[in-house]
Parts: structure tokens; sequence; C-alpha cells
């Protein structure tokens, strides 16, 4: 098609406006200036429309507003976006990093990785499959990467360590919304999205129950819903609870529309 332009939308670029402080890593400065070692983040474009999407709910301009995404799915990311802009997100280098997901463990001391290969002879392509596949919530609980198998074995079979894996990912999903309150100095709105936050009413409220001190207050009956656009704090709550489910593609349009339009 020559002629047509042609445009490439990065999930990371969202990321882009990250500074040093949470982008680099507290590694020798050349392996950023030699090998680009630093955070990038990822699932940008959803965290870009889903944040947007929320500050239109709030009826305030992005540029006014602290939105911490939640994109929770096979994959989990969350960020922290400040007047628009993202200034912190938990995938790092790769996806690999950040909050425990479905089969990936997020972030953990990188020393077990040579305690593996050392002591127990693991190879580092087990090592990187062992993280990337056979972890997360599979990996706790060793029965399923899908949030709907761990939870009915949790809730109505009560198999120990299918509670486990839910409590280990509230955990960390909410310890990391606590971390970009403090990033940006409060927060006005909190986001869940993608497979397990449009659909997991469980999930959303664990996660919420533990962060009442930030001012945010579940509204239970609203929360039980799955997949649709909802406000899911209650009328009195300061910070609002959004689920809001993403739409990458119409990002990608509009992100496309914006370049070709200049
Ligand atoms: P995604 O990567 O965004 O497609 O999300 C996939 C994840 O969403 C899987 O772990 C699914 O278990 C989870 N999911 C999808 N539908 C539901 C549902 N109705 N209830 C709970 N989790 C769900």
């Amino acid at each position: 098609l020559p002629g047509v332009p042609n445009v490439a939308v990065f999930d990371t670029a969202f990321h882009q406006t990250m500074g040093p402080e949470a982008y680099l890593y507290g590694v020798p400065h050349r392996l950023y200036d030699e090998y680009g070692v630093r955070r990038y983040g990822f699932h940008g474009t959803s965290h870009k429309y889903v944040s947007q999407r929320a500050a239109a709910m709030l009826g305030k301009n992005i540029e006014d507003v602290k939105i911490i995404t939640c994109h929770l799915g096979n994959g989990c990311s969350l960020a922290a976006v400040k007047n628009g802009k993202s200034i912190d997100t938990s995938m790092g280098f790769t996806p690999l990093a950040g909050v425990m997901m479905g089969t990936r463990s997020g972030s953990i001391d990188p020393s077990v990785i040579s305690f593996l290969i050392e002591q127990h002879g693991y190879t580092i392509e087990q090592v990187d499959e062992l993280l990337n596949k056979k972890s997360g919530v599979l990996g706790i609980s060793g029965i399923s990467s899908d949030f709907r198998d761990i939870e009915d074995a949790a809730y109505k079979e009560k198999v120990h360590r299918a509670q486990l894996a839910l409590d280990i990912f509230h955990y960390k999903v909410r310890t990391t919304i606590g971390s970009y309150a403090a990033a940006m100095g409060g927060v006005d709105a909190i986001v869940f999205t993608a497979g397990v936050g449009e659909n997991g009413p469980e999930t959303r409220e664990e996660i919420l129950k533990g962060l009442e001190f930030l001012g945010v207050k579940c509204d239970t009956e609203a929360n039980k819903v799955r997949g649709k656009v909802r406000e899911i704090s209650t009328a009195d709550s300061s910070v609002k609870a959004f689920i809001i489910p993403t739409n990458e593609e119409l990002m990608i349009a509009r992100d496309t529309l914006e370049l070709i339009s200049k």
C-alpha cells in the first residue's frame, strides 16, 4: 500500500514518561548506557485507555487527577498515572516483573536464580520456564493459572493452596496500590481492568478491603458485576473505584489518528 502511513503503537510507549528514579535499577549505570537495561513497563495501551476513561468518570481533566490502574489478566501490571502520565508501573525490563500473575512469578529476589543454578543444577532455560510458565497462581496452587478454577477450588472446595494463591495475589496488588499512592502523594481513583479485573468481584473486593486507610470503600452490591463499566465505591468513599473494560484497539486507533494528523 504505497503512500499509506504505517503506525506502530508500542505497549511500552505510555510508560516512557517515567522518571529515572522509577525506571532505573540499582545496578551499574553502564548496563543502562550500553545495553538499555531499565524498566520499560507493558500494557501501556490499556493503562492509557482506562486512565483516560476514569478521569472522564470522575468528571475531571486527566491533567488534574491521580489514578492507579490495575490491569489484572493472565499477565498483570499496575500503573501510577499522575496528571495523565505514567510515573511508575509494576512490570520492568520484561513482563516477568511486578505482582504475581497467572503463570509468572512477578518480582523475586534474583539470587533465587543463582541458588537454583548453583545448588540444584537448573539450567538457565529451566529457570526461565519455571518463572514464566510454571509460577504465579498456577505454581502456588498446583491447580490452574485460570482464576475461575482457583476461585472455585478456594471458595467452594476450600483447597488451602488455592486460597493461599489468592491471598498472595491480593496482597501483592494491594501493596503495589499502596506504594503508588505514596509515589503520587495520594490517589483519586483505582481502576480494575482485563480478564480478572473486569470479571472478578471477589478479587476486587479482597484487594480493596485492605485499602480503607486510603479513603476507598468498596460498595459490595455494586461490585457484584462482570465486564461492565461501573463505579464500585460507596458514595462517601473519598477515593473512587471503577471497573473499566479495557479497549486497546480503540486506544491504538486514537493514537494512530493523532500521529497521522500531525
Ligand atoms: P486476560 O489475560 O485479560 O484475557 O485475562 C484472563 C484471565 O481472566 C484468566 O485468568 C481468567 O480466569 C480470568 N477471567 C475471565 N473471565 C473470568 C470470570 N468470569 N471470573 C473470574 N476470572 C475470569
